[in-house]
């Protein structure tokens, strides 16, 4: 047997980071790369730095774990704080973006559930989403690669066109508990739903008495410009997952919802042995001091400008390699003519340069939250010479 001890799941490239230092991270062989991928939108405040690791460093030594069956002053003050910011009344907290749409299905369907319509359990999801990788979260895409060997999966959900609204509106009917969608696709590359879409699916779910939950996990937490991107449209949802900038590499989701969405959720519904404990709840705490000073969404919007301007520059001087650049603040994608995959390789090879392949034939530009304009300068230098020395033909 040659399995690897890692299960193969993963395609890994052959940067074997060790070390991280602000926006860069350093190879076990010493090579330093910029990093535009923060982990997949997760190190919101780069790598390394000195407040989140303080709170973290400090919680360790004072209480790392102890059980949800005692009370958590941690926690609650956490949730206190994270509610005053949002449309949420209640916050669930989990150690994963994946645990946080589990929570959200499950808060929807007992909504139904508690309030007479046991029937409503069929969430419609829409294409090209990604929730994460359980079996709920699979079953609530319609993309092979996930799910194919995995079923049977679970039943109740539906995935129309996004951005269709008139498809969403024709699909519900009385077994229908709700919407499931992001704001702002991620892994689906870059594509913000529309307004009209939003404000239609907030519509509906007011005159038939459903469950509008967003996926947060990616575009929430400041990466947009404002701390969720819903923020933007002018509506709230009813229960929204987030996770990955929250901890800033610590890991930490949450499921908020308001009072009415929550009402199911009772004694003995839900759990998690790890969920919340005083070590998530330190860095949570951490990353909200940082991110919830003044102006540091104005600098995500500020920096997020400055990078879209430049990017549209590099689209117009390069249209055989690229087609659009797209996406709000700090969440970017170049919808590129080549193998997305091929290009962020090549980017990453030749010009110590990280960037994250998206479907749709998008490059995904996630940098920290706290670049500044020399990060980006240094960024465009570098997809401008992986542009300039690209040959897709060398890479295939
Ligand atoms: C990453 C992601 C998830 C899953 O989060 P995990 O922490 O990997 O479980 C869910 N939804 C969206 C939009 C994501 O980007």
């Amino acid at each position: 047997m040659a399995i690897a001890p890692l299960m193969p799941v993963y395609p890994r490239c052959a940067v074997r980071p060790v070390r991280g230092e602000g926006c860069y991270l350093i190879s076990e062989n010493g090579d330093r790369y910029l990093d535009f991928a923060s982990g997949i939108a997760v190190n919101i405040l780069g790598h390394g730095h000195p407040h989140l690791v303080k709170a973290i460093q400090e919680q360790t030594a004072t209480l790392m774990h102890v059980s949800n069956l005692y009370g958590s002053p941690q926690g609650e003050a956490f949730a206190k704080r994270l509610l005053k910011h949002c449309f949420a009344d209640t916050v669930f907290f989990t150690n994963s973006g994946v645990e946080a749409i589990e929570c959200a299905i499950k808060t929807a369907r007992r909504f139904h559930y508690v309030t007479g319509n046991p029937q409503r359990t069929k969430l419609i999801a829409f294409s090209n989403a990604f929730h994460g990788r359980t079996l709920g979260a699979i079953s609530a895409t319609n993309q092979p690669k996930m799910r194919d060997g995995f079923e049977p999966l679970l039943p109740g959900f539906e995935v129309l066109n996004f951005n269709d609204l008139a498809a969403a509106e024709a699909a519900v009917d009385d077994h229908t508990a709700g919407f499931l969608v992001e704001p702002i696709q991620g892994e689906g590359g870059i594509r913000p739903a529309t307004d009209e879409f939003l404000h239609g699916l907030r519509r509906i779910c007011d005159e038939k008495g459903l469950m509008l939950i967003f996926d947060e996990v990616q575009c929430g937490y400041g990466r947009s410009g404002t701390f969720f991107a819903h923020e933007q449209y002018g509506l709230t949802p009813d229960i929204m997952a987030v996770a990955k900038g929250i901890g800033g590499g610590f890991p930490l989701g949450a499921c908020l919802a308001t009072e009415y969405a929550a009402q199911g959720m009772v004694f003995g519904t839900h759990g998690s042995t790890y969920g919340g404990n005083p070590l998530a709840m330190a860095a949570g705490q951490a990353i909200l001091d940082v991110i919830m000073e003044d102006g540091f969404f104005d600098h995500v919007i500020k920096m997020g400008k400055i990078l879209e301007e430049k990017l549209n520059e590099l689209v117009k001087k390069y249209p055989e390699l690229c087609l659009e650049a797209r996406g709000r603040g700090l969440i970017r994608g170049i919808k590129v003519t080549v193998q997305p995959r091929d290009f962020v390789a090549h980017l990453r090879d030749n010009h110590a340069l990280l960037t994250v392949a998206a479907a749709d034939n998008v490059i995904r530009i996630l940098p920290p939250l706290v670049i500044e304009e020399k990060h980006i300068a240094e960024f465009i230098e570098k997809l401008e010479a992986g542009l300039k020395s690209y040959s897709p033909a060398a890479a295939a």
